[in-house]
């Protein structure tokens, strides 16, 4: 056969004519260097901040920096098998994780994808995992109380729909005790909740999801667990990813409620990849930015105006504290953006006074507004109450004798103190803790010892739910305690001790 030249440069030139580059040059790059999770790549000058970048191997990696002539990735996944020299692609999206109802009762990873063994989450949505919180044209002031169930904090430190309140405290004071006791007390009150794990062990989120699924709890709840066996940009986008998930609900006009447990945590592991990443260190060795992390994040809690659904994202960050000190770096800030803190500690958790909760550093600064009228009526002198008890109960370790009126302060206290006792997993409903508050509060408990309190109060309990059942309903209902309503009360707790 003969080879006509001519020919074949002709056809040489019709293929590049319609030769198409689909793939840019500044679309892949090359590793300059990679190790500790992170990979400088060079040559992917178009790349966004944030943007998905595919290593070979399938890993992915994410923009962290934008230098001048490379750019610095955290790595998704193991980085052993990357080498110098290897191909990296941009993707062209941002970082983004499944929403929707099909991720009610499962556990993902920061990702998105399941953990638990159920099988592929069947969701035909996503969501980029930042976004600018709304504006203040979106939203309107908390009106609806976020019940916990827990009687020291629904009665003194009020949460309301779309509120940011940190429990804070050291470690093993009953923290993230209180925060599943609330996605517990969440049951058939129309609140999605989502529990997002960052650098627990794993053991410790494995008993969380055992214990929300024997309460009931998991079919309303997805979990993100990003433990700490995992790398640290996974940890570092975790209470992100949970957002994006609560966004979705939140512009359906459902109410959510977000953990984040901890965000101690969370900063650690930003601190590991910026480190890495080789930004400049300030205090602490944080990097500049620390303050932003948390702040954007629990911005994006809000409690939406009925224009745009009237939805709500309630958030319950934690923070754990090292000796008792607040007004170290990471939890000053968490404190200063969130509106109000829960603070516990470890004095009153040894000494049995569980949930540790302390009032006198505990605040709630909207929540009130969100309480209903009836719990105002009982609990409003709690607080003050207390602070007297604790006040006169350090100058009464000096005296003896002591005069009738310094003793009812601490006899009262004590009482309410012991009030105030309540056992892991077992959340009240509101109309039991009126009741509860409305005995303490009238002084029927004065005489009482005090390791008889807890099982009398249960018995007055069940002794108004069968007998006078119409006062739970008519506080349920009517949400406010009338002269008649409180007649009734008196009488009804009056025949509850003549009978005991
Ligand atoms: P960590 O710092 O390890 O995360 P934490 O502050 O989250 O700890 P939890 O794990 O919630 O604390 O609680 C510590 C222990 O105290 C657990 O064993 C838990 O069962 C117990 N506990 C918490 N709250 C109560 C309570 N109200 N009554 C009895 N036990 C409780
Ligand atoms: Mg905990």
């Amino acid at each position: 056969m003969k080879i006509n030249s001519s020919k074949i440069s002709a056809l040489i030139k019709k293929q590049i004519e319609n030769f198409n580059l689909n793939i840019e040059a500044d679309d892949v790059g090359n590793v300059v260097t990679v190790g500790d999770g992170v990979a400088l790549v060079y040559g992917l000058d178009k790349a966004m901040l944030g943007e998905l970048v595919l290593f070979p191997h399938d890993i992915y990696g994410m923009v962290m920096n934008l230098e001048e002539d490379n750019v610095g990735c955290v790595l998704l996944g193991s980085d052993t098998e990357i080498k110098e020299g290897d191909i990296v692609k941009r993707t062209h999206s941002v970082v983004e994780v499944p929403v929707g109802d099909n991720l009610l009762g499962r556990v993902v990873n920061a990702l998105g994808h399941p953990l638990d063994g159920l099988g592929e989450i069947k969701s035909n949505k996503s969501r980029p995992i930042e976004r600018i919180a709304p504006g203040v044209m979106y939203r309107k002031s908390v009106d609806t109380p976020l019940q916990t169930g827990i009687k020291a904090i629904d009665t003194m430190i009020p949460i309301g729909r779309g509120q940011r309140e940190l429990i804070i405290g050291d470690r093993q004071t009953g923290k993230t005790a209180i925060a599943i006791d609330t996605i517990i007390n969440q049951k058939d009150q129309d609140v999605l909740c989502i529990y997002v794990a960052i650098g627990q062990k794993n053991s410790t989120v494995a008993n969380i999801v055992d214990k929300l699924r024997k309460h009931d709890a998991l079919k309303y709840t997805v979990v993100v667990s990003a433990t700490a066996s995992e790398l640290a940009p996974l940890l570092y986008i975790a209470p992100y990813a949970g957002m994006a998930m609560a966004e979705e609900w939140l512009e359906q006009g459902k109410d959510v409620l977000i953990v984040f447990d901890d965000l101690s945590k969370h900063a650690v592991a930003y601190r590991t990849l910026s480190l890495l990443l080789k930004r400049p260190s300030g205090r602490e060795a944080y990097p500049g930015d620390v303050f932003y992390l948390h702040s954007r994040l629990l911005e994006r809690a809000c409690k939406l105006n009925d224009e745009h659904g009237g939805g709500s994202i309630t958030a319950l960050p934690i923070i754990e504290t090292q000796a008792g000190d607040i007004s170290a770096y990471i939890p000053t800030n968490v404190i200063s953006i969130t509106d109000g803190q829960i603070f516990l500690i470890t004095d009153y958790f040894n000494a049995g006074q569980r949930p540790a909760v302390d009032s006198g550093f505990s605040v709630s600064r909207v929540g009130s507004a969100a309480q209903i009228k009836a719990m105002k009526q009982v609990a409003s002198s709690l607080k003050i109450e207390l602070a007297n008890y604790r006040e006169l109960l350090s100058f009464a370790q000096f005296g003896s004798d002591l005069d009738k009126d310094t003793k009812d302060v601490l006899n009262h206290g004590a009482v309410l103190m012991e009030v105030l006792k309540q056992g892991q997993y077992d959340p009240y409903p509101v109309e039991r803790q009126i009741i509860e508050m409305f005995a303490a509060k009238n002084r029927y408990l004065e005489s009482i010892d005090l390791e008889q309190i807890r099982p009398c109060l249960d018995g007055l309990y069940s002794y108004i739910s069968s007998s006078y059942k119409e006062i739970l309903d008519e506080i349920v209902t009517q949400k406010i305690i009338s002269k008649q309503l409180e007649e009734k009360m008196h009488l009804a707790i009056k025949q509850y001790f003549e009978t005991r």
